[in-house]
């Protein structure tokens, strides 16, 4: 409704409407006026002939009527000799076509005649007048005619008028148009000159009407002698209102209304099909202006939508021209601001996906040595960034690209020649654009655009791929200048090392790496012994040369990735990265004091220099640049200090609280593999044989040496981190007996600590399968030990009943100090109690410990179990536990616990001599 309300108020909607209305009436109308005009002619026709008809028959009755009044007087006159004047008058009155007799004396010779009486205020009478006789006597009488048998026939409907010979009026049937009888008679007397005795029209205006008149004469000459000559008139009005009356008006009206209406309905109905495309056309153009192109649904039908599908296509490419400048400008913006490469050349390959909509698009970036080999990055609409891949230019195909300008494409792509684009073409990519691009005269780069099907022609992809292709250019030679700069900023001319600045750069960016990565780095800031005395006595060319030297010297010392700078004069620094523990940048200091010992020869003659270096470790000396530097310099100080030639550690006590750097410790330890098992022999008591082997986890700090586990185990616990060292125990252990078991040396099992925490993880007894199996470790080699402790979550029991299922042995450790409860003894498949180290500590101070330890001995031997007494520690212990029948025994008195190194030459040593006697052992231990 309201679009065609809109179509309404619309100009074109108006015109229409107005233009199909006019259409619509003016035929009709047309029409109506010929018939208008035909009923006219008609009508006036017909008036004529019944004007003419009238006036004919009235004028012969008229004739007859006069002509029988006259035969009648004539009668009455020859009779009236012999009447008397009263007899005549009877007969005159019986005739009834005479209504009065009036009798002159004077006038009896004249003959006869026919005359009227005119009257203004009575109609005027006829008479017929006679010579005649009464009783001798000569009258002349006059014989007036009845009016009404003279003018009977002549109707009030018919306007017709009588006029004697002298032009008067003698009758008018029509009162109400007695004004007329002067025009009326004035008419007929003027025609009637001309025409005297044939009937004949006139007509006039009068009164603001048209009026039209038949004048039929009346001549009559009686046998008698009686001559009449009058003109009778029929006339009436000529101007048609009778016939526009007479004409269907209403119905005429309610035709071109409804014709009207149903011509503007219609051309509404057409119009809209027209005015809303055509507003949409308007609107979706004054976007195009604004340049926000939004695609118009084509209406199906006829040439709007030819216009509509023009407008979307001539829409769609300038809005795709317009997004092209848009990036284009986007990628200018980014190249001007941009200091690497990688990220402009990742902004380009994005914009140039989203540009020609191409499959796999590659950037090959020729190398600067050798240009026939380059690598390609590429991406496609599904992955942003692909690997980089390693391309070769065929020689033929280089040289092409080279002298070209123009875009190339390829629709066939040959194994060899086109051997560049095989990266994109694994991503389904076939019919190829391929832009080079030209970078102070060389061959820089291709820029390659991939499509599934050949892309329809389409200029503007040559026209964007050009322009991207020249950014590219830009963006290469832009970086190859800024390398330039850069490299003359930030690095020393003399020794190519980097200078102050990039050093700053480099070291606050690995405070930054190490922070995030939770490593270590090393920084070491060298100071040359003795250079002056170089430069003083060779000159500074030598000096030059040797500073040169030296450079190399200490480049080769460090790693890949680790930076050696040049910061003025004789002073240089070093940054390790990834620094697992000082020993780590104490090794690498040692190798630059070793490097620069030797002799550097210059022009013949062998110079001598040393180096005394400060070593600070980051984040532990320092976490900012100036700090750092700070303390490196007070180190290399005191080494200078120290005597020269040497590496000093900057020393500064812990400042962080102990637990905290525990914790966060833990993560690194493991990560950096600080962890390390050592492991302690249990012996039988009986005859002095290694049994098992007891894996303890140390921990090696880079800084505060070696840690026992009481020291950080709860903090592992705590952080849920024990799991994860656990499965490394596990894991160490394993391999290791798995290296025995190699040797053949292997013990008869080894025991390894499980935390609470690591039995109620589900997927321990997994693991430890999983373990065992990778490591082809039979179960019965492997013994878990666990505390009372665990026995508080049923989670853990279950465990243990699924690790005994799996055949490993199961020990309670610790036993004595917890809940001691027979039960669970009974209740769970454990082989092994080993009585805590606080019982046999006491066996010889306390009788009642000795007594306990005893107890615990019988009663584990009665449920079937085995018995090892912990923290062994003097012959007497040993006796003791001897005559208790104890049957293991395990303790500083028979061996510490020891490196696996260690232990493979005790086990290689028993398997030797077959049985160790304890005093071997202690020494060993
Ligand atoms: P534990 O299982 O009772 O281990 C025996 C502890 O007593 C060891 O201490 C060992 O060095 C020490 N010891 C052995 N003989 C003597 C002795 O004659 N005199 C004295 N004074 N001590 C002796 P360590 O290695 O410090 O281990 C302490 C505890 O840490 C262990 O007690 C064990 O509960 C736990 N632990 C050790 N390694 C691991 C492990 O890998 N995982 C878990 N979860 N806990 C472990
Ligand atoms: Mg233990
Ligand atoms: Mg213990």
């Amino acid at each position: 409704m309201a679009g065609v309300w809109a179509v309404i108020r619309s100009r074109l909607g108006r015109r229409f409407a107005t233009a199909c209305v006019l259409a619509a009436l003016v035929p009709l109308i047309a029409v109506a006026a010929i018939f208008l005009r035909e009923a006219l002619i008609r009508q006036q026709a017909d008036r004529e002939a019944m004007q003419q008809g009238r006036a004919e028959s009235l004028a012969r009755s008229i004739e007859a009527r006069l002509s029988a009044s006259d035969d009648l007087a004539y009668l009455l006159c020859r009779q009236a000799d012999s009447l008397n004047e009263a007899q005549l008058r009877e007969a005159v009155a019986q005739t009834g076509i005479f209504d009065r007799l009036v009798l002159d004396e004077s006038g009896a010779k004249d003959d006869a005649s026919v005359g009227s009486l005119l009257d203004a205020h009575r109609p005027s009478k006829v008479f017929v007048a006679r010579p005649l006789k009464i009783a001798g006597r000569a009258y002349k009488a006059y014989f007036f005619v009845s009016n009404e048998w003279l003018w009977r026939g002549v109707t009030a409907q018919t306007p017709i008028a009588v006029l004697d010979s002298g032009g008067k009026l003698l009758h008018n049937s029509i009162a109400t148009y007695s004004e007329m009888v002067n025009t009326i008679a004035a008419q007929a007397s003027a025609s009637d000159a001309a025409s005297n005795a044939v009937s004949r029209r006139v007509a006039w205006n009068a009164d603001g009407h048209a009026w039209a008149a038949v004048v039929v004469p009346i001549s009559l000459l009686s046998e008698h002698g009686l001559g009449v000559r009058w003109q009778v008139v029929a006339y009436d009005r000529a101007d048609g209102i009778a016939v526009i009356d007479s004409l269907p008006f209403r119905a005429l009206a309610a035709l071109a209304i409804l014709a009207a209406a149903l011509a503007a309905a219609l051309a509404l109905a057409v119009a809209s099909r027209y005015v809303l495309p055509l507003w949409e056309l308007q609107a979706g153009l004054l976007r195009l202006g604004q340049q926000r192109y939004v695609p118009l649904k084509a209406p199906d039908h006829d040439e709007v939508s030819t216009v509509v599908d023009a407008f979307n296509d001539a829409g769609s490419r300038v809005d795709a021209r317009i997004k092209a400048l848009e990036i284009l400008g986007d990628i200018d913006h980014l190249l001007l601001g941009a200091t690497d490469l990688e990220p402009a050349l990742d902004a380009i390959l994005s914009r140039v996906l989203t540009v020609t909509r191409c499959q796999a698009v590659g950037i090959a970036l020729l190398d600067r040595d050798s240009p026939h080999l380059g690598r390609i990055i590429a991406a496609t609409e599904d992955v942003a960034a692909l690997p980089v891949s390693r391309v070769e230019f065929d020689v033929d195909m280089y040289q092409r690209l080279l002298r070209s300008n123009e875009a190339l494409t390829v629709a066939r792509c040959e194994e060899i020649r086109h051997s560049f684009l095989a990266p994109l073409r694994q991503y389904g990519a076939n019919y190829f654009w391929v832009w080079p691009v030209h970078a102070n005269n060389r061959l820089v780069a291709v820029l390659a655009v991939g499509f599934r099907e050949a892309p329809a022609p389409d200029p503007s992809l040559a026209e964007n791929g050009s322009q991207f292709a020249a950014r590219l250019a830009f963006a290469v030679s832009k970086t190859q200048r800024d390398e330039h700069l850069y490299r003359q900023a930030h690095y020393d001319a003399l020794t190519t090392l980097p200078n102050r600045l990039l050093f700053h750069d480099r070291l606050v960016q690995e405070l930054a790496n190490a922070a995030a990565s939770q490593s270590r780095g090393a920084l070491l800031y060298i100071d040359l012994d003795h250079f002056k005395k170089v430069n003083d006595s060779v000159g500074h060319a030598a000096g030059d040369q040797l500073l040169t030297i030296v450079a190399q010297r200490l480049r080769a010392t460090v790693k890949e990735g680790d930076t050696v700078a040049r910061l003025a004069g004789d002073e240089f620094t070093v940054i390790l990265r990834q620094v697992a523990d000082p020993e780590g940048a104490a090794v690498v200091a040692e190798r630059i004091i070793d490097a620069l010992k030797m002799p550097v020869n210059i022009s013949g003659r062998d110079h001598f220099v040393a180096a005394s270096i400060g070593v600070t470790l980051f984040p532990d000396d320092g976490n900012s640049l100036e700090e750092l530097m700070q303390n490196a310099d007070r180190a290399m100080y005191r080494a200078k200090e120290a005597g020269r030639s040497r590496a000093v550690f900057f020393d500064r006590e812990l400042m962080n609280t102990k637990q905290t750097a525990t914790q966060s410790g833990l993560y690194r330890a493991l990560r950096r593999r600080e962890f390390a098992l050592f492991y302690q022999p249990q012996f039988s008591i009986a005859d002095g044989r290694l049994v098992g082997l007891e894996a303890l986890l140390r921990w090696h700090t880079p800084r505060e040496g070696t840690r026992h586990p009481n020291d950080f185990i709860p903090a592992a616990e705590a952080t849920g981190l024990i799991v994860d060292i656990g499965t490394w125990v596990l894991e160490a252990a394993c391999a290791q007996m798995a290296n025995w078991l190699e040797q053949g040396i292997a013990p008869s099992r080894v025991s390894v600590n499980v935390s609470a925490q690591q039995l109620k993880f589900a997927e321990f007894p997994r693991i430890v399968k999983r373990t065992l199996d990778r490591f082809g470790i039979r179960p019965e080699l492997l013994e878990i030990e666990v505390t009372e402790s665990v026995f508080v979550d049923e989670a853990a029991g279950e465990a243990l009943t699924q690790l005994a299922a799996i055949g490993v042995r199961l020990a309670l450790d610790d036993f004595g100090t917890g809940y001691s409860s027979l039960n669970y003894l009974r209740q769970y498949p454990i082989q092994l109690v080993k009585i805590d180290r606080s019982f046999i500590e006491e066996i010889s101070v306390h009788p009642a410990s000795g007594a306990l330890a005893a107890t615990i001995v019988t009663m584990a031997h009665a449920l079937g179990k085995e018995v090892v007494a912990e923290g062994v520690e003097t012959e007497a212990q040993m006796n003791f536990l001897r005559d208790r029948r104890c049957d293991l025994a395990q303790g500083f008195f028979l061996a510490h616990p020891m490196p696996a190194e260690n232990v493979t030459e005790l086990l290689k040593l028993r398997s030797n001599r077959l049985q160790p006697d304890e005093e071997t052992l202690r020494q060993t231990g």
